[in-house]
């Protein structure tokens, strides 16, 4: 990963580490090809262990592993704890995004649509927030929420206590084609070893879907 100045930057803001790779990886390693890709993740992960728990340590390295698979060139994590986002936290993480974007000037944002995808009330927040940033600034000139098709939603019915229905082909403006990544995907999504039973148990189920990303696009 050479630095290049000549690229363009891609931001990926996502609440947990594992986002990116259950999330827009394929579409993720694709950009890496051609951009310099970063990562903001506003938490470690790390709910449901006790204080003492190194498991948010843990988590952070994955997503660097993860992140080094996909061709990301930096990931960085704005320090709040999983499982505690809200609009309480509105304003003190969108001032920490805002910063962040301001150093890396990114064209595009890429960030989970406004259901976050699972119904993750982490993702919902990151999403909002997100969205508000990127009004803000000038340089971010597409935002991209990903988002799954209701096919791949209906497949996760059971993982939730409520899983959004996913979105129609009406309401997506942009599919990215990620068979030639689908192996980086997997990859990525088996570094989240403290994940590990999850990723095995969507990867079954996204088997034999296409190998496809979609998103809801809005430009400015
Ligand atoms: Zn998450």
């Amino acid at each position: 990963m050479t630095q290049s100045k000549s690229r363009k930057a891609v931001v990926g803001v996502f609440a947990h580490p594992d986002d990116e790779s259950f999330g827009p990886s394929g579409t993720i390693a694709k950009f890496a090809k051609t951009h310099d890709v970063y990562i903001l993740c506003a938490t470690k992960g790390e709910e449901g262990m006790g204080p003492k728990s190194n498991l948010g340590k843990i988590r952070a390295q994955e997503l660097q592993n993860s992140a080094r698979i996909l061709g990301v060139k930096a990931v960085y994590f704005l320090g709040f704890l999983d499982g505690t986002l809200s609009n309480n936290l509105y304003h003190k993480l969108a001032s920490k995004i805002e910063k962040k974007l301001k150093m890396l000037k990114p064209e595009i944002i890429i960030t989970t649509e406004p259901n976050g995808v699972s119904g993750h009330i982490d993702h919902i927040t990151v999403s909002m927030v997100t969205t508000f940033v990127f009004r803000k600034l000038p340089f971010a000139k597409t935002l991209m929420y990903y988002c799954i098709d209701e096919r791949s939603a209906a497949k996760m019915k059971n993982y939730f206590i409520y899983f959004p229905p996913g979105y129609k082909r009406t309401q997506v403006d942009k599919i990215i084609n990620t068979e030639k990544y689908w192996h980086l995907k997997k990859q990525a999504m088996m570094a989240h070893k403290s994940q590990v039973e999850d990723a095995k148990r969507v990867l079954a189920r996204m088997e034999n879907l296409p190998k496809e990303e979609y998103f809801s696009i809005k430009k400015k």
